[in-house]
């Protein structure tokens, strides 16, 4: 396997793009190597410009649940694409994406689309902030919430894997009310609101993704939310990652917790650029035109999008692939767990449904702190090995793997293989 037109695009790139990326987690910068460019994918597999094809275990950063360039899908686009791209008016098909998200989330009465995650949670907590009149925020330390400048702090994903704290450029004002707690750690919250009776809400991935996979221990969002409300503050559930994948009705569904405001994105859009946020009437009844709380866009409800979308979350209603997903997560981890264990190496594997991932660690990994325990020495290693044998993988210790609907047997069998490798390498 080589990866010398990768190379080539990486080195053209780096001439008038930064680090020759447009997302700095596409960049291999704490693995080691330079990205690599892809040329396609189709199913469950992607290929690079070198012909190299890998089980694609990174799915867009989670969007493409049922599998790459799906017929009905491309066919749903393909008709949209005749009738033109952006309207700057309403179109029919907005109006049928709100519906099929708003009954998949019962807390939701209406919803409003976006463009992306960062936009759905940038409105979401202003949205929070009009309705209680309050100013603060608190998020979890290893959440990431997408790139606006309240959020920049103690984040996940490219931050996490970059060591950046927070970033370069947002001004102290921006994050003073910005609250940090622990992960799966209510006395942390509660210590927020001792002497401060100005905290809107909380922000939460109700299944952390982006510090790793994270998963919120016992009643532990129950208990926030009922502690929240008893404080007249609102629980932000950030879905933008587990929305219709941990099930149809995202991860609230599936902990049987119901968010006061709801932040999606990835999945709702199949790969095309969509994010949305909604809550019960009282609160969205908040939102201009209606209320003075204002947000706009000039491409949002793209019609492209809304039937990317459309036709993926159908699709995914249909296959209701979610005992799919955890027989084959539970398959994986198993994997991961005995290859491990034949070539002595320590890790912990947490999965939630179909996010998983690896920690190089023998500690359990329940929050931030636990989760930069690990070795990311170890994972640059076994990244690499596991890329060589045909698996693409985020490249990061600090990003969820996905599964989507398209993989197979045979695909399973490509993963066995690889992490038998990489495994034996690692040790
Ligand atoms: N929220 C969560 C939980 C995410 O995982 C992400 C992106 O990974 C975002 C928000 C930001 O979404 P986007 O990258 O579409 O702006």
């Amino acid at each position: 396997m080589d990866f010398k037109k990768s190379q080539k695009l990486y080195n053209k790139g780096l001439e008038n793009l930064v680090g020759a990326v447009n997302s700095p987690v596409r960049a291999f910068a704490s693995v080691g190597g330079n990205p690599l460019f892809i040329k396609k994918a189709k199913g469950s597999r992607i290929v690079d410009v070198d012909g190299n094809k890998y089980v694609d275990l990174v799915l867009s950063y989670g969007p493409m649940i049922i599998g790459h360039r799906h017929k009905k899908v491309q066919r749903a686009v393909n008709k949209a694409l005749k009738n033109g791209y952006s309207f700057g008016a309403s179109t029919e098909n907005e109006i049928k994406l709100a519906k099929i998200v708003c009954n998949a989330f019962p807390g939701m009465d209406k919803v409003r689309f976006v463009n992306s995650g960062t936009e759905a949670v940038l409105s979401g907590i202003r949205l929070a902030r009009a309705f209680t009149g309050k100013n603060k925020i608190i998020k979890f330390s290893g959440c990431y919430h997408g790139h606006q400048d309240a959020l920049l702090v103690a984040a996940g994903s490219g931050l996490a894997t970059l060591s950046l704290p927070g970033s370069k450029g947002v001004p102290e004002g921006a994050v003073k009310n910005t609250l940090i707690a622990t992960y799966n750690d209510l006395e942390s919250v509660k210590k927020h609101f001792e002497n401060d009776d100005d905290i809107a809400g909380v922000i939460i991935e109700p299944v952390g993704g982006n510090m790793g996979v994270v998963i919120p221990q016992n009643d532990f969002l129950k208990e926030l939310k009922e502690y929240l409300h008893s404080k007249g503050a609102l629980l932000i559930a950030d879905e933008v990652m587990t929305g219709f994948r941990s099930k149809f009705g995202g991860a609230q569904e599936l902990l049987g917790v119901e968010a006061d405001i709801t932040c999606l994105g990835k999945v709702i859009g199949g790969g095309f650029p969509v994010g949305a946020y909604g809550a019960r009437n009282e609160i969205m009844e908040m939102v201009a035109p209606l209320g003075g709380m204002y947000q706009a866009g000039t491409l949002s409800g793209n019609p492209i999008a809304m039937a990317g979308g459309i036709s993926t979350l159908t699709e995914l209603k249909n296959q209701n692939p979610y005992e799919q997903f955890n027989e084959v997560g539970q398959q994986i981890e198993t994997i991961l767990l005995e290859a491990a264990k034949k070539h002595g190496v320590e890790i912990t594997v947490n999965r939630f449904g179909s996010m998983l991932n690896p920690f190089f660690t023998s500690t359990q990994v329940t929050n931030f702190e636990e989760a930069q325990t690990s070795d990311t020495k170890k994972f640059a290693v076994f990244f690499w090995e596991m890329i060589k044998n045909g698996v693409f993988l985020p490249p990061s210790q600090f990003e969820a793997w996905f599964l989507s609907s398209a993989i197979t047997e045979e695909d399973i069998e490509v993963i066995r293989k690889a992490v038998d490798k990489a495994m034996n390498k690692v040790a």
